[in-house]
């Protein structure tokens, strides 16, 4: 059966929407050293997940109740996270 727990990955639960789903139908994010949020689909470290079908949506609605923050357990650059934003809702974000 295809739609079986761990066929499309772990369950991950996204920073915006907080709805749980299996990790290939979400996109991963990453902040770099200098606290600035970027798409990361294979990096090393901590990691925050939005959902592929409306990660800019969902990118917003963390952002507005500082899910984004809180997700890396750290203050994360405001600036980066608008222009993902700009990126994501401009941009294909289905990845591979
Ligand atoms: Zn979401």
């Amino acid at each position: 059966m295809s739609d079986r727990a761990g066929a499309d990955g772990p369950i991950r639960t996204c920073i915006g929407c907080r709805e749980r789903r299996p990790q290939g139908r979400l996109v991963r994010l990453n902040v770099d050293d200098e606290g600035r949020l970027r798409l990361d689909r294979a990096g090393p470290g901590r990691g925050a997940w939005l959902c592929a079908a409306s990660a800019a949506a969902c990118l917003v609605r963390a952002r507005d109740h500082r899910g984004v923050d809180r997700a890396f357990r750290r203050p994360v650059d405001r600036a980066s996270v608008g222009a993902l934003i700009d990126e994501l809702s401009g941009g294909s974000v289905t990845g591979p």
